[in-house]
Parts: C-alpha cells; structure tokens; sequence
C-alpha cells in the first residue's frame, strides 16, 4: 500500500469530496432545472465551401445552474449519461430544437439544425419514434436535422446502434460522425455505418496550418471519406490559415470561432441574415 502524509491524504480527501459534491448537487438539480428554463441551446453556423451558405448550424447544449453559474455540457452531459437522465435531456433537446428550426422557418431563415445524441440514445429503440414524431408535429422536414453521433457511442453495441440508424436514415434523416478520428472504429466498421456525413475531430483543426502532421491527418481523413462517398466536416477552425488548408484539401463544409462562436438563438438569425445581404 502506498503511504501517504497525513497531510497529504486530507487534501486528497478533501479534494475528492468536493468534486463528489459538485456531481451529486448536479445530478440532484438536473431534471428541476430541465422544467425550469436552465437549459437552453446555442447554436453554431455550419458553412458550406462551395456556395459560403449556411444551411445547418449545430445546437449545443448549455445549462446555467442558479447557484454554480454555467456547467461545461462535458462535465454535466457525463453525469446525465450515468444516472440515466440523458433520456429525459435529448429528448428536450430533440423537442427544442425542432420547435426552433419551425421558428426559424416561420421568420425566413432557411436553415437546418446538427443535434448530439449521447451513446445511450443511439441504441434507445424509442428513439426513431419520438424524432420523427416531433418532425411531424411541428411540420419540419427531416431533411432539416442532422443527428450527430460519435464513433465511439456506435461501436459500444454496433449491432443495435445499426438499427436505429438504418431506421433514422430511412426516415430522411442525415447522420453524421462527430469527433472522427479519437475513436478507434475500423474501416470495416465505418464502411458498414449508413451514414451521410463525417467530423473530423477539432484536435486535428484547432492548430491546423500548411506542412504540419495535423495537415497531413486531415488530408488522408478527407481521402478516406470522399473513397466511402461522405462528406466531411471540419470543426474547432479558427484560423484563415487553417482555412486555406481545408479548401485546397477539398472539406466540404467548415464550423469554428473564425467564423462565430455558438450564438444565442436571436444572435444566430442577426449573424444569418446579415451574412445573406452581404
Ligand atoms: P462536440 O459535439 O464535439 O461540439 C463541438 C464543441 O467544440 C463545442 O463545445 C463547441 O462550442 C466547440 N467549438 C466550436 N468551434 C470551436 C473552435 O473554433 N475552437 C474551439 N476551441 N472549440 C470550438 P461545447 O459546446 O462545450 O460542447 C462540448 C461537447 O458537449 C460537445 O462536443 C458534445 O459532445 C457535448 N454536447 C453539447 N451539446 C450536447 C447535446 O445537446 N447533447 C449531447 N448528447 N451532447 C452535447
Ligand atoms: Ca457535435
Ligand atoms: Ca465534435
Ligand atoms: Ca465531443
């Protein structure tokens, strides 16, 4: 057994606690704030290389607790991921953001919206259902959403992430892979998923310039997905030169702050129709 200072195991301790706290606080609040207006979406434009449109944007989650201030959707999604309240989570989300794209229509602003899905509601068999209810509900074309969906979450139980994507896709919906790249799905695995879209995970675009192993990375990320007919987003650019390197690498379609931060929803619709009249 390791020996430690008395001193230093009451930090440690201590320190451990805190942490715990923080988390059974979170999880505790979790769903009252869900009812009482903590959460909301922002949203990040998605823009396309060949025409500069904007023609999806990605809903990001984000939740200001009354007394911690704003929790970081990775630390609070994780938690609702182990109590089993990210059900209850995707499907507000799923509910919000298809209300939105509704909204936005209503205003004329054509524009569709990028959800996550967690890996426990790729293989929830519920949730085609309740997607392509809401479509109907609020009038929005499933070619309006695209479901966003990390390697990782699908390889955890391929066989019954496949169904539920083969039914979301048959639906109209488009499905994409986020954080490509981090996970460790083979060929074999990817050329099976009935998927329309590819991320590259922004580790590799955070820092991307001209003659660099990240510039390297990208390229033969965006060979390997033209070859299985996908096109690739690139997410986290931020640079004009991390730019140039995508366009002459031929990335369809680009999200980072070079181009905006998420953006409350009425921010968005300024940020979309002032890019539309320039
Ligand atoms: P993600 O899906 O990979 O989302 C992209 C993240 O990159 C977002 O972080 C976004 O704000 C950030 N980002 C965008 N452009 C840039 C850039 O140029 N530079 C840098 N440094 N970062 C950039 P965010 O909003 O903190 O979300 C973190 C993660 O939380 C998301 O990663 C996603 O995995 C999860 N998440 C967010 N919203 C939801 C949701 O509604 N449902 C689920 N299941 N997960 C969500
Ligand atoms: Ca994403
Ligand atoms: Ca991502
Ligand atoms: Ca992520």
């Amino acid at each position: 057994e390791a020996k430690l200072s008395g001193e230093g195991l009451m930090v440690y301790e201590a320190g451990l606690d805190e942490r715990h706290q923080r988390q059974l606080q979170l999880i505790r609040h979790m769903a009252e704030g869900l009812s009482q207006g903590e959460f909301f979406l922002q949203f990040q434009p998605k823009v396309n290389l060949a025409d500069d449109q904007v023609s999806f944007a990605e809903a990001l989650l984000r939740w200001k607790h009354p007394q911690l201030g704003p929790i970081p959707p990775d630390e609070f999604i994780a938690l609702a991921e182990r109590s089993d309240l990210i059900g209850q989570i995707s499907r507000w989300v799923v509910e919000q953001a298809v209300a939105q794209v509704a909204r936005w229509s209503a205003q004329g602003v054509d524009c569709g919206l990028a959800l996550n899905l967690s890996a426990h509601d790729v293989v929830d068999p519920a949730l085609p259902g309740i997607i392509t209810d809401t479509l109907r509900r609020h009038r929005v074309s499933p070619q309006k959403i695209i479901l966003e969906i990390t390697e990782s979450a699908v390889m955890r139980d391929l066989n019954a992430a496949l169904s539920n994507l083969d039914a979301l896709r048959r639906a109209g919906l488009t499905l994409s892979i986020d954080d490509f790249g981090t996970g460790h799905s083979s060929l074999a695995q990817l050329k099976r998923l009935p998927v329309d879209e590819l991320k590259i995970d922004r580790s590799f675009v955070l820092s991307l310039m001209p003659g660099t192993e990240d510039e390297r990375i990208v390229d033969s990320v965006l060979r390997l997905a033209h070859a299985l007919g996908l096109r690739v987003v690139a997410e986290g650019v931020e640079s004009a030169e991390g730019l140039d390197v995508l366009r002459r690498l031929g990335c369809e379609v680009v999200q980072g702050y070079y181009f905006s931060r998420p953006l409350a929803a009425d921010d968005f619709v300024r940020w979309w129709q002032q890019r539309r009249t320039v």
